[in-house]
Protein backbone atom coordinates (compact mmCIF):
# COMPACT_ATOMS: atom_id res chain seq x y z
CA UNK A 1 0.00 0.00 0.00
CA UNK A 2 1.47 3.47 -0.47
CA UNK A 3 1.03 6.32 1.19
CA UNK A 4 -1.29 8.00 -0.78
CA UNK A 5 -3.94 5.04 0.06
CA UNK A 6 -2.71 4.75 3.74
CA UNK A 7 -3.72 8.39 4.17
CA UNK A 8 -7.04 7.00 2.44
CA UNK A 9 -7.38 4.60 5.08
CA UNK A 10 -6.22 7.04 7.95
CA UNK A 11 -8.97 9.22 7.02
CA UNK A 12 -11.44 6.59 6.83
CA UNK A 13 -10.99 5.60 10.80
CA UNK A 14 -11.12 8.61 11.81
CA UNK A 15 -13.90 9.47 10.12
CA UNK A 16 -15.67 5.83 11.57
CA UNK A 17 -14.70 7.05 15.37
CA UNK A 18 -16.00 10.70 14.66
CA UNK A 19 -19.24 8.84 13.55
CA UNK A 20 -19.18 6.38 17.10
CA UNK A 21 -18.52 9.04 19.70
CA UNK A 22 -20.14 11.94 21.37
CA UNK A 23 -19.42 15.40 20.00
CA UNK A 24 -17.75 16.39 23.27
CA UNK A 25 -15.27 13.48 22.50
CA UNK A 26 -14.94 14.74 19.27
CA UNK A 27 -13.77 18.00 20.71
CA UNK A 28 -11.80 16.91 23.48
CA UNK A 29 -9.86 15.00 20.43
CA UNK A 30 -9.97 17.48 18.22
CA UNK A 31 -10.69 14.58 15.55
CA UNK A 32 -11.51 17.50 13.13
CA UNK A 33 -7.77 18.84 13.73
CA UNK A 34 -6.12 15.34 13.33
CA UNK A 35 -7.73 14.80 10.35
CA UNK A 36 -5.96 18.23 8.87
CA UNK A 37 -2.94 17.50 10.32
CA UNK A 38 -2.85 14.19 8.73
CA UNK A 39 -3.62 15.58 4.96
CA UNK A 40 -1.59 18.24 5.54
CA UNK A 41 1.78 15.95 7.00
CA UNK A 42 0.27 14.26 3.04
CA UNK A 43 1.16 16.91 1.51
CA UNK A 44 4.62 17.72 2.25
CA UNK A 45 5.76 13.47 2.75
CA UNK A 46 7.94 13.95 -0.73
CA UNK A 47 9.44 16.60 0.42
CA UNK A 48 10.22 16.78 4.43
CA UNK A 49 11.85 13.91 6.22
CA UNK A 50 10.33 14.98 10.05
CA UNK A 51 6.60 14.72 8.60
CA UNK A 52 7.71 10.96 7.38
CA UNK A 53 8.56 10.76 11.20
CA UNK A 54 5.00 12.04 12.08
CA UNK A 55 3.63 9.84 9.48
CA UNK A 56 4.72 6.30 10.82
CA UNK A 57 3.50 7.59 14.49
CA UNK A 58 -0.01 7.98 12.74
CA UNK A 59 -0.72 4.20 13.74
CA UNK A 60 -0.15 4.55 17.25
CA UNK A 61 -2.16 7.74 17.24
CA UNK A 62 -4.94 6.47 15.86
CA UNK A 63 -4.67 3.56 18.48
CA UNK A 64 -4.85 5.54 20.94
CA UNK A 65 -8.07 7.71 19.84
CA UNK A 66 -9.21 4.25 20.11
CA UNK A 67 -8.30 3.50 23.46
CA UNK A 68 -9.64 6.59 24.82
CA UNK A 69 -13.05 6.70 22.94
CA UNK A 70 -13.47 3.43 24.87
CA UNK A 71 -11.60 3.93 28.19
CA UNK A 72 -11.69 7.88 28.37
CA UNK A 73 -8.37 7.34 30.21
CA UNK A 74 -6.52 10.74 30.83
CA UNK A 75 -3.05 9.49 30.37
CA UNK A 76 -3.80 7.91 26.74
CA UNK A 77 -5.22 11.41 26.31
CA UNK A 78 -2.13 13.19 27.41
CA UNK A 79 0.15 11.00 25.44
CA UNK A 80 -2.28 11.64 22.37
CA UNK A 81 -2.11 15.79 23.01
CA UNK A 82 1.80 15.51 23.27
CA UNK A 83 2.13 13.37 19.81
CA UNK A 84 -0.65 16.02 17.99
CA UNK A 85 1.05 19.21 19.87
CA UNK A 86 4.66 18.03 17.97
CA UNK A 87 3.24 17.77 14.47
CA UNK A 88 1.03 21.24 14.78
CA UNK A 89 4.45 22.70 16.24
CA UNK A 90 6.37 21.18 13.08
CA UNK A 91 3.29 22.20 10.86
CA UNK A 92 4.02 25.97 12.05
CA UNK A 93 6.96 26.16 12.25
CA UNK A 94 8.62 24.15 9.50
CA UNK A 95 5.50 24.58 6.43
CA UNK A 96 4.91 28.30 7.44
CA UNK A 97 0.90 26.74 8.38
CA UNK A 98 -1.19 28.70 11.25
CA UNK A 99 -3.91 27.49 13.09
CA UNK A 100 -7.53 28.22 12.66
CA UNK A 101 -8.36 31.27 14.18
CA UNK A 102 -5.09 32.25 14.17
CA UNK A 103 -5.40 35.97 13.75
CA UNK A 104 -8.73 36.32 15.54
CA UNK A 105 -6.96 35.58 19.06
CA UNK A 106 -4.26 37.26 18.30
CA UNK A 107 -6.24 40.88 17.28
CA UNK A 108 -8.62 39.46 19.73
CA UNK A 109 -5.71 40.50 22.39
CA UNK A 110 -4.21 43.10 20.92
CA UNK A 111 -7.75 45.25 20.62
CA UNK A 112 -8.41 44.62 24.16
CA UNK A 113 -5.19 46.14 25.17
CA UNK A 114 -5.81 48.98 22.95
CA UNK A 115 -9.56 49.12 24.56
CA UNK A 116 -8.72 49.89 27.89
CA UNK A 117 -5.97 52.85 27.21
CA UNK A 118 -9.35 54.02 25.04
CA UNK A 119 -11.54 53.06 27.86
CA UNK A 120 -9.26 55.08 30.16
CA UNK A 121 -9.38 58.28 28.35
CA UNK A 122 -13.11 57.76 28.14
CA UNK A 123 -13.46 57.04 31.50
CA UNK A 124 -15.38 53.96 30.79
CA UNK A 125 -12.96 50.96 30.59
CA UNK A 126 -15.81 48.29 29.94
CA UNK A 127 -17.04 50.15 26.47
CA UNK A 128 -13.72 50.51 25.44
CA UNK A 129 -12.84 47.02 25.95
CA UNK A 130 -16.07 45.91 24.16
CA UNK A 131 -15.15 48.29 21.38
CA UNK A 132 -11.06 46.89 21.12
CA UNK A 133 -12.57 43.04 21.45
CA UNK A 134 -15.16 44.22 18.76
CA UNK A 135 -12.75 45.66 16.36
CA UNK A 136 -9.62 43.30 16.93
CA UNK A 137 -12.00 40.01 16.27
CA UNK A 138 -13.45 42.03 12.75
CA UNK A 139 -9.85 42.49 11.85
CA UNK A 140 -8.85 39.37 12.54
CA UNK A 141 -11.59 37.41 10.86
CA UNK A 142 -11.01 39.14 7.49
CA UNK A 143 -6.80 38.01 8.21
CA UNK A 144 -8.23 34.59 8.87
CA UNK A 145 -10.46 34.31 5.88
CA UNK A 146 -7.42 35.46 3.88
CA UNK A 147 -5.09 32.69 4.93
CA UNK A 148 -7.52 29.76 4.49
CA UNK A 149 -8.23 31.45 1.23
CA UNK A 150 -4.29 31.27 0.60
CA UNK A 151 -4.10 27.51 1.96
CA UNK A 152 -2.37 28.74 5.36
CA UNK A 153 -4.46 27.05 7.64
CA UNK A 154 -4.07 23.81 8.92
ZN1 LIG B 1 7.21 18.48 7.50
Amino acid sequence: MDNRDKIKVYIKEISEIKGKSSSKIIKVLKLELLERCLKRIGQFLETCDECNIYFQEIDDIISKVNEYVEKSDKNTLKEYRYQMKGIVEHLKKKHGLIDEGHYVSQYMTIGMTIGVSIGITMDNIAIGISLGIAVGVAIGSSYDAKAKKEGRVI
